[in-house]
């Protein structure tokens, strides 16, 4: 009897994940060295930092997206479709829940996965604290789906106030964004010029300057109070021009049907909320078969990546506490960080199955980045090459920005279709229309 190829399954098919799965089916896959399987509870993939362009209706979802029995087909691995629901450690089986269609018909049952190595690398929920009305009015950017239900009510948002004979109530065309990290700011500045574009398209009776009103409300004293302080001046003073208006010091009590309370007892009107204050790992991994998880339900991990109960079981991306010696505090939750550690997980399981003991993983801050929609990109720079900390804007920060995504796309599709996308992308541009309006 041949030997059976050493099983790895990879849970969770994000940033980190379907990067890492690519180059383990391109490496041991394809050549019949390993068994891999990705398993995703939805069927296709998109690069979470782009759902802030789906929302704004600046990014058409369909270009993006990839099917992960496609990338599967091309790139010697397996796809299974399901969410985790369970970890079996003495028996090293994952249990995978049913999936169900649109229609709420049963695809796929309860099913179990044996594995030798396992990597969880589900991603992160928004946080929203227990806060009164958030799950009921406020809309989180996680999915591609939540992204484009916002969209959608946004652009109906728009063509009901144009249409109706009546004067705007006071909570119409504005809009609150929770939480002023780098997902609620780039929002933010992207929302403000896809609501112009799409008032251009024939909805005269709206004036974009005097109804269109976007709030962007942090608890901290200043926004992206995760970076440094000239770099939350510059988005700012940006976000000061476009009137945005920013409130900071500013914790949200309750998000209601018409808007949004602080806990200074301000209510501020908005028919349309977004949270995207603070992340946490999903409920299901909290102690999931005996792991040890911290209070973000995160799973604790080593410096080689490893949970801290179980060397068989990997866990990386937003939902592990990876240590980050030397700073304050674990790796935070960023693509950038789920790149890294992809690129080395990928070779450190190469070293898994020769029996090889796997190496440490350092985090490299390279820095921030964060888009202001067309009018800037403002981030810092690090590293030891620049010496320290370099603040950088414009174009050369815009095209730091993009070569993000443009490496997110190499791991997945290699170079000829990434330099052959870009080229096809730069020829099309300007027959696309500029805002999606549906
Ligand atoms: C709007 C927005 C903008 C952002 N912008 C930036 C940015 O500019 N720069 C930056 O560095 N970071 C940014 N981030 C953060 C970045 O997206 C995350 O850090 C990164 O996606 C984490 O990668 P991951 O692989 O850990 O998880 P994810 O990319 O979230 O992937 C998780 C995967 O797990 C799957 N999954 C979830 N639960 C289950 C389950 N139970 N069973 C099976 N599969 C499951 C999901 O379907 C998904 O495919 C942004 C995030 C958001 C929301």
């Amino acid at each position: 009897m041949p030997e059976q190829p050493h099983r790895i399954v990879v849970v969770g098919g994000g940033a980190g994940g379907l990067e890492l799965v690519t180059r383990l089916g391109n490496k041991l896959g394809r050549r019949r060295k390993a068994q891999v399987t990705l398993i995703d509870k939805r069927r296709t993939h998109l690069w979470k930092p782009l759902l802030h362009e789906i929302a704004a209706g600046s990014m058409d979802l369909g270009t993006h997206e990839i099917d992960y029995l496609a990338q599967a087909h091309w790139h010697g691995l397996t796809f299974r479709l399901g969410g985790l629901i369970g970890i079996d450690r003495g028996r090293r089986q994952v249990r995978v829940a049913p999936y169900y269609d649109a229609e709420g018909r049963q695809v796929t049952p309860e099913r179990e996965f044996g594995y030798d190595t396992l990597v969880i690398a589900i991603g992160s929920l928004t946080n929203d604290f227990g806060t009164r009305g958030v799950k009921a009015h406020a809309i989180a950017l996680e999915t591609a789906d939540q992204a484009e239900r916002f969209h959608t009510r946004l652009v109906n948002a728009c063509i009901r106030a144009h249409a109706q004979p009546e004067p705007l109530r006071p909570e119409q065309l504005q809009v609150a964004i929770i939480g002023a990290g780098a997902t609620g700011t780039e929002l933010a500045a992207e929302l403000h010029k896809t609501t112009r574009q799409l008032v251009a398209y024939g909805l005269d009776r709206i004036d974009p300057d005097k109804d269109i009103k976007i709030h962007l409300i942090e608890a901290a004293p200043r926004i992206l109070p995760a970076l440094p302080e000239r770099l939350s001046k510059a988005a700012a003073a940006l976000l000061e021009r476009l009137k945005v208006r920013v409130h900071t010091g500013a914790p949200v009590t309750e998000v209601t049907a018409h808007g949004v309370t602080l806990a200074s007892g301000v209510s501020i009107p908005a028919e349309l909320v977004v949270w995207a204050a603070g992340i946490k790992a999903p409920d299901l991994l909290k102690d999931i078969a005996g792991l040890e998880t911290n209070a973000l339900n995160q799973l604790v991990v080593r410096t080689t990546l490893q949970t801290s109960r179980d060397e068989a079981i990997f866990a990386f991306g937003d939902c592990a506490a990876c240590p980050w010696p030397g700073h304050q505090g674990i790796v935070p939750p960023r693509a950038q960080a789920a790149h890294q550690q992809s690129s080395h997980l990928a070779k450190q399981l190469r070293r898994r199955i020769a029996g090889m003991p796997v190496r440490e993983w350092r985090y490299r801050d390279f820095g921030s980045l964060v888009s202001l929609g067309d009018y800037s990109t403002v981030g810092n720079l690090m590293g030891k090459l620049i010496g320290g900390n370099l603040f950088i804007e414009g174009w050369f920060a815009g095209l730091m920005y993009k070569s993000l995504y443009k490496m997110h796309q190499y791991a997945l599709h290699g170079p000829t279709k990434v330099v052959l996308d870009t080229i096809a992308r730069l020829i099309t541009r300007r027959t696309e229309p500029v805002v999606k309006l549906h």
